[in-house]
């Protein structure tokens, strides 16, 4: 295995976050009824005609910007011609040879450097329609006895961003992901939520002999829409190419489902190749020229991003945190408890592991973090901080008890009382700690500190 070097590119889609269609006024809507949001454009009917959407190009350049791309001064419309039920035009319309956003690079920051991460092009694209299989079991098309489609989607704003196959392992893929799904959200670009569909991505996967030059044959694999089967799915592909190339099989390029349930990968089709598609530059639609103050405005306007962020949190919090709170968008959170007063390491802590809360909140809940509370009064000021304004002396009564002289003589009283429980302990079953915890909880209905309670049984047992 080590004698093989995974190389792994990935193509992410993710839909645009505005309010109508690509090239018509239909409204975005994903929760709407189906086919309530077509219009002759996106239903393709003869002589419609397509028109750009401005703020789908701002959007996208705005990426482009953040990715480092070389912004082009003029983008073409491509038809890609291929027949599908969702598909009506018969084409799709996309950008082939001069995409809005050329070279780019997305550096990641890592604990010992960072990585750097080839941007191949970003560009635009309309989605197709959403084919339903009805009647089946699976929601799949075996099975089913009807297949319908949904032309809400039809001609939804897509970005596609290609990387150079620049990664080596699924970790590395992974944290190219979340760092570009984390700009994407943070830019207001899209929404980028994989569970609803705003976010896919193709992984492409093929295995080298360490210090081979050149690529051998790629899987493609099509349509991912989970961390999770991403990380998976990469591992399970390098594993059988690996196996395939030491047994002198041929590794064939092709595109590949993952099947979970298998942990393995099954051939879904033999490749395309881009001259299948005719390509050609769409007749209805003239050339997309960026005017350079446009371009400018952009980029001036773009916030602090996610990897900048990372590193200036680093010496705050440490690296694996500061990576951890600013790729889940939770820093906010711990910023807001720091700037109250909450030690930054406890802030960050508590930010990945607590829902978020009004802004206004954070005094309270520091003086509350502050006060040695109960779990389940913690648990109480957190949820109703999400929701109103809260104030720390409704939860500070719950004060968990940490007084040793208050609590020495009810520890006493335990151990004296389970003599043969003691023994036990004492014969080598430290388990049974858990057991004299549970009974001073239950003196205390739940309210002493039980790193006090465990500091002076494990004295007592000492003895
Ligand atoms: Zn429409």
């Amino acid at each position: 295995m080590s004698d093989w070097q995974p190389v792994i590119g990935l193509e992410v889609h993710a839909h645009l976050k505005t309010r109508t269609k690509m090239f018509c006024r239909c409204e975005l809507d994903y929760g709407a009824h189906e086919n309530s949001r077509t219009c002759p454009v996106c239903l393709a009917h003869p002589g419609a005609l397509p028109v750009p959407n401005e703020r789908a190009i701002e959007l996208t350049i705005k990426l482009g910007l953040a990715l480092e791309c070389a912004i082009a001064k003029r983008a073409v419309f491509a038809r890609k011609n291929y027949f599908y039920p969702d598909l009506p035009k018969g084409y799709q319309i996309s950008q082939y040879e001069s995409p809005l956003c050329g070279r780019g690079r997305l550096v990641i920051p890592t604990e010992d450097g960072e990585e750097i991460v080839g941007i191949v092009r970003a560009h635009l694209e309309e989605d197709a329609a959403k084919t339903v299989h009805a009647g089946g079991a699976t929601g799949r098309s075996v099975g089913a006895t009807a297949s319908l489609v949904d032309f809400n989607r039809s001609g939804t704003p897509l970005l596609e961003i290609v990387s150079e196959p620049d990664m080596h392992s699924a970790d590395e893929a992974l944290r190219y992901m979340r760092l570009l799904r984390q700009t994407i959200v943070e830019l207001g670009v899209s929404d980028a939520e994989m569970e609803k569909g705003t976010l896919r991505a193709d992984v492409n996967v093929s295995v080298r002999r360490r210090g081979e030059d050149g690529l051998r044959p790629r899987w493609e694999i099509k349509n991912m829409n989970s961390f999770t089967f991403i990380g998976r799915a990469i591992e399970a592909a390098v594993r059988q190419q690996v196996a395939a190339h030491e047994a002198g099989e041929e590794v064939v390029q092709s595109t590949y489902d993952y099947d979970a349930d298998t942990d393995r990968l099954t051939v879904h089709r033999s490749k395309e190749e881009a001259d299948d598609y005719r390509y050609f530059p769409e007749p209805d639609l003239v050339p997309v020229e960026p005017p350079a103050e446009m371009v400018e405005r952009l980029g001036g306007a773009l916030p602090e991003l996610p990897g900048a962020r990372i590193r200036r949190l680093e010496p705050l919090v440490g690296f694996p945190l500061a990576s951890e709170l600013v790729s889940t968008g939770n820093e906010r959170k711990a910023e807001l408890l720091a700037a109250a007063g909450v030690e930054w390491r406890a802030a960050a802590n508590v930010a990945m592991n607590r829902g978020d809360f009004l802004p206004e909140n954070a005094p309270a809940l520091a003086a509350v973090l502050g006060a040695n509370l109960t779990r389940e009064a913690l648990d109480r000021a957190f949820a109703a901080a999400a929701t109103a304004s809260i104030t720390a002396d409704d939860y500070l009564s719950d004060a968990a008890v940490g007084d040793e002289a208050a609590l020495a003589p009810l520890v006493d009283a335990v151990l004296a009382a389970n003599p043969g429980q003691v023994e036990t302990y004492r014969g080598g079953k430290e388990g049974v700690l858990g057991f004299f915890v549970g009974q001073v909880m239950k003196e205390t209905g739940g309210k002493a500190d039980p790193k006090v309670v465990n500091r002076l049984l494990r004295e007592r047992l000492a003895r």
